[in-house]
């Protein structure tokens, strides 16, 4: 009989719905999930529908280093050297970074620059300024309490040098939470057989479930970060100028968009 529980190595307790948790997040990104992320996010149909958004973004604000502080499997890292970025590439996973590097090697023989860190801590194992930090792929989620989200914000502010960008992203939780599921799953989660959605939603918790092809699933707890909230958030820490990209676009309407871009300025 297919086994279609979730992965026994992630372990969520005896109510998953109570894992609401910053720390958690390592325990999420198990080995079997890790590999089976890029299938999930098949790389060459996510190539596609981003285009050259972030590079161009980039390359428009003058950028040359670039922080990945949410490496996962190292999609933009990859992207960012192949296009002549000086860039270091951090993940709190160690799981993470060993798929990244492989696949660093694999895709144009890139030796990326890894370093395992959490973002609380930040400061503490990356040294130097960059012109940009990124945290793409709905990373900030992971974070359960706004203390957290402070200290990490503040953290990726400090590392910027003093006219740096940070680019983040995130699902519009606020589509999900006001009007229900709909994502038709074009921007980042685009392997064919794969689905992602939410089995449980309220305004503490988004759990996410992801079915594989081989009947696997896997599943994530996030908090379903709000539009404003984290823009507001951006602000406080210090960032000067803030644009809310919608899916790409720089309007649109609210609940239209699967994702939203902030790209925030230091001055
Ligand atoms: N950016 C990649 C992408 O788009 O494919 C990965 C996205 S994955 C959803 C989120 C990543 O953030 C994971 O690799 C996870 O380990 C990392 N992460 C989550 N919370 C973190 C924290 N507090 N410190 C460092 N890394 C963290």
């Amino acid at each position: 009989m297919t086994d279609l529980t979730s992965h026994p190595a992630q372990a969520f307790g005896a109510d998953p719905l109570q894992v609401r948790d910053t720390d958690h997040y390592t325990d999420e990104y198990v080995t079997g999930f890790v590999e089976k992320w890029d299938e999930l996010i098949d790389w060459k149909k996510r190539y596609e529908s981003e285009g050259s958004f972030f590079v161009d973004l980039l390359k428009s604000r003058r950028v040359k280093s670039v922080l990945d502080v949410a490496t996962g499997t190292g999609f933009h890292s990859v992207r960012l050297l192949e296009e002549g970025f000086e860039t270091v590439s951090v993940d709190g996973s160690p799981e993470m970074l060993v798929k990244a590097f492989e696949n660093g090697k694999n895709y144009g023989g890139h030796i990326l620059q890894v370093v395992h860190a959490d973002w609380r801590w930040l400061n503490r194992d990356v040294h130097g300024e960059f012109d940009a930090v990124i945290c793409l792929g709905n990373s900030f989620t992971h974070l359960f309490s706004e203390r957290d989200r402070r200290k990490a914000l503040a953290e990726f502010y400090a590392v910027l040098k003093h006219d740096g960008i940070l680019i983040l992203d995130q699902r519009n939780y606020d589509a999900i939470l006001d009007n229900g599921f709909s994502s038709k799953h074009t921007y980042y989660y685009c392997g064919d057989a794969v689905t992602a959605e939410p089995e449980y939603i309220d305004e503490g918790l988004a759990r996410f479930r992801y079915s594989f092809p081989d009947h696997s699933q896997f599943h994530l707890n996030m908090y379903p970060l709000r539009k404003d909230y984290v823009r507001r958030l951006l602000r406080e820490v210090g960032f000067q100028r803030l644009e809310t990209y919608g899916d790409f676009q720089d309007t649109f309407a609210e609940d239209e968009p699967d994702f939203l871009i902030h790209v925030a300025e230091k001055s």
